[in-house]
């Protein structure tokens, strides 16, 4: 039987419908929750997720700007504009569109983020308390992928989670995150020497590696959930994910399409974020 197609347009679609109560809640305290992009440079692949992210934003009734920054970007610039956007009560997240480009620090200017403000998640702070379990804000893409896991009714206690990819943005955020949801985690990355014999023993596989179609049928156990949060666009102009959604679709249980698969989630998971900050301020 082919695998259940876990519809990630659908479940961001009832995230943003969900968030909307609480957008009219704020609304009737006189707060807009405000997001703030930073875009440095001129990669047009950052400049289409920040223009998605302002769109989605407009739809939700978020206020929301865009702070651009021409190359070559100085990275004090950056971190000054930031602690400006810290001190505006009408913004309540801030992200930083990455990768930076030259030799710009990310991790300079994320630190530059007020903790209150972290809407992507990716301060120190933020992924500090992913850590040691404590609430704050939880990286969109990976939140995401837990969204999805949950909406589809997949066990995860108990259950072998394989990771393939270890970034700070992807990989080790979803591991956390299904650690703390009692799964046996396994992390994989470019060093793994049999990638395929780990695969094979996962019950929920979830594919963040930025290699189109590294996933095959034969890497995936019967039955199993797989999340593939790749995004590779080919010469040909079109994505793909990291998995090989046509084989592995008879092989396993559920399954996430690229498009429309996580990268809804992240989106939508950016705006449950800067609405949790504007709630924030109330106290
Ligand atoms: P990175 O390049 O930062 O990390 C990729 C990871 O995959 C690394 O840990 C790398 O290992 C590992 N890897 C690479 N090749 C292999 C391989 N052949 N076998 C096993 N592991 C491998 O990428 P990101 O985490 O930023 O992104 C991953 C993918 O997810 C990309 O396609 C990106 O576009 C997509 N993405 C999608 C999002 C969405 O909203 N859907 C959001 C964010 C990212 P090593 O550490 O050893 O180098």
């Amino acid at each position: 039987m082919p695998a259940k197609i876990i519809d990630g347009k659908a479940v961001a679609e009832s995230v943003r419908a969900a968030l909307q109560t609480r957008v009219a809640a704020l609304a009737a305290r006189g707060i807009r929750p405000g997001l703030a992009a930073i875009l440095a440079g001129a990669d047009p692949a950052s400049r289409l997720y920040v223009r998605n992210k302002v769109r989605a934003c407009g739809e939700a009734g978020l206020h929301s700007e865009v702070h651009e920054f021409p190359e070559p970007a100085c990275e004090n610039a950056l971190r000054e504009r930031i602690a400006k956007l810290n001190g505006d009560r009408r913004i309540h997240g801030i992200l930083v569109q990455l990768p930076l480009p030259g030799k710009l620090d990310a991790s300079r200017v994320l630190a530059a983020i007020a903790p209150a403000k972290d809407a992507d998640g990716f301060h120190a702070e933020s992924l500090g308390a992913l850590v040691q379990g404590r609430p704050g804000f939880v990286p969109g893409t990976p939140a995401g992928v837990m969204a999805l896991i949950e909406h589809a009714g997949v066990p995860i206690a108990g259950r072998h989670a394989v990771i393939v990819g270890r970034s700070t943005i992807a990989g080790k955020p979803a591991a956390l995150l299904l650690l703390q949801r009692d799964a046996t985690v396994t992390i994989c990355h470019s060093k793994t020497p049999d990638l395929a014999a780990v695969t094979r023993q996962a019950d929920i596989l979830v594919a963040a590696a930025g290699r189109a179609k590294l996933i095959t049928a034969g890497m995936v156990k019967p039955g199993a959930c797989v999340i593939d949060v790749g995004i590779n666009r080919g010469a040909d102009g079109k994505l793909a994910g990291d998995v090989d959604f046509d084989s592995v679709q008879d092989v396993a249980g559920w399954i996430t399409p690229v498009p429309g698969g996580v990268g809804p989630m992240t989106v939508a998971m950016l705006l449950v974020n800067t609405v949790k900050a504007a709630e924030q301020t109330l106290g």
